[in-house]
């Protein structure tokens, strides 16, 4: 199989680039039919969450999949509801035991709450990771403001941050405080849950490189050095996406692709989340 292109965090662990998102794919056959399509297509990173509900699942798959546990890198998250020190620790057994494993991969704060909260959450994140029950810890929907706020309390810096980030909100002044922090960042929301396909200028390069739509965006965000996390049900989809690697856009049609910035988020903003 094709070796495909890794991210190294910076505790040395390697990440595969391109992750395989769960998020809205159904707990039982849905979630298992599209994580068998996704680990036979070479996915090797599937990104889960307690919230999803889908865990079980995942794991199921993992096990159909016969491969060994070590070649596939599994991340989840704290549910904002299980944040605290001792909720947190306890919903980390609960995700394993859903998926059938003995470690994580990398296991992320879902959503940044009150500083106090946060501070005892990813105590309890630094705990699971210097007991080696994780590979890695980090961060997800995190603004630099949380950022900042974490430093002044963490022993252990986030190793990676998953937000929104595609072509329409690309993030760049959080992408670099990130890089500057050595903090990983991952991509939600590639495709902007499906609204990219509209999008004209996308729809021109597609055609220039022979590739579509999805595979533009997705080439995109590597050449960024960001890790995508496409999700679909789809066979030939979840193919397509991890396609990605045989081509590159060259500097000026990446800046044609920056340049559909608008600064709208198609999800939550993290300052303003009621759940
Ligand atoms: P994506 O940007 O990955 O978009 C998914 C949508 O695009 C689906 O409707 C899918 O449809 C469609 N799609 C995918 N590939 C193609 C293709 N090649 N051609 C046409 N349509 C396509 O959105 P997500 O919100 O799922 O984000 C990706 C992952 O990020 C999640 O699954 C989850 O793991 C993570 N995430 C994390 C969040 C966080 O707060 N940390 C928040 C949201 C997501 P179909 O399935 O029918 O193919």
């Amino acid at each position: 199989m094709q070796k495909r292109p890794e991210l190294q965090l910076v505790n040395g662990v390697v990440m595969p680039q391109v992750g395989f998102g769960t998020f809205k794919v159904e707990e039982g056959k849905q979630v298992v039919d599209a994580v068998c399509y996704a680990l036979q297509a070479g996915y090797r990173h599937i990104d889960t969450a307690a919230v999803y509900g889908n865990e079980s699942g995942v794991g199921a798959a993992i096990l159909k999949s016969g491969l060994p546990r070590k070649a596939i890198f599994i991340t989840s998250k704290v549910w904002n509801a299980d944040q605290g020190y001792d909720q947190t620790l306890k919903a980390f057994e609960q995700s394993l035991a859903k998926l059938g494993v003995e470690y994580l991969d990398l296991y992320l704060i879902h959503w940044p709450k009150t500083a106090a909260k946060t501070a005892d959450t990813w105590r309890a994140l630094e705990e699971l990771y210097m007991n080696g029950k994780v590979r890695a810890i980090g961060v997800s929907n995190f603004k630099e403001h949380h950022l900042t706020t974490l430093f002044e309390t963490a022993r252990v810096k986030p190793m990676v941050n998953q937000v929104e980030l595609h072509p329409q909100f690309s993030q760049a002044k959080l992408i670099e405080f990130c890089q500057q922090h050595d903090i990983i960042v991952q991509a939600w929301g590639p495709l902007m849950q499906g609204k990219v396909f509209d999008i004209a200028v996308l729809k021109e390069l597609a055609i220039k490189y022979t590739k579509n739509v999805a595979q533009i965006v997705l080439r995109w965000h590597v050449q960024k050095g960001i890790a995508p996390l496409p999700k679909s049900l789809h066979q030939a989809r979840i193919i397509a996406n991890l396609a990605v690697f045989d081509f590159e856009l060259s500097q000026a049609d990446m800046q044609i692709i920056d340049a559909l910035e608008t600064g709208v988020r198609i999800g939550p903003d993290p300052d303003k989340i009621n759940f």
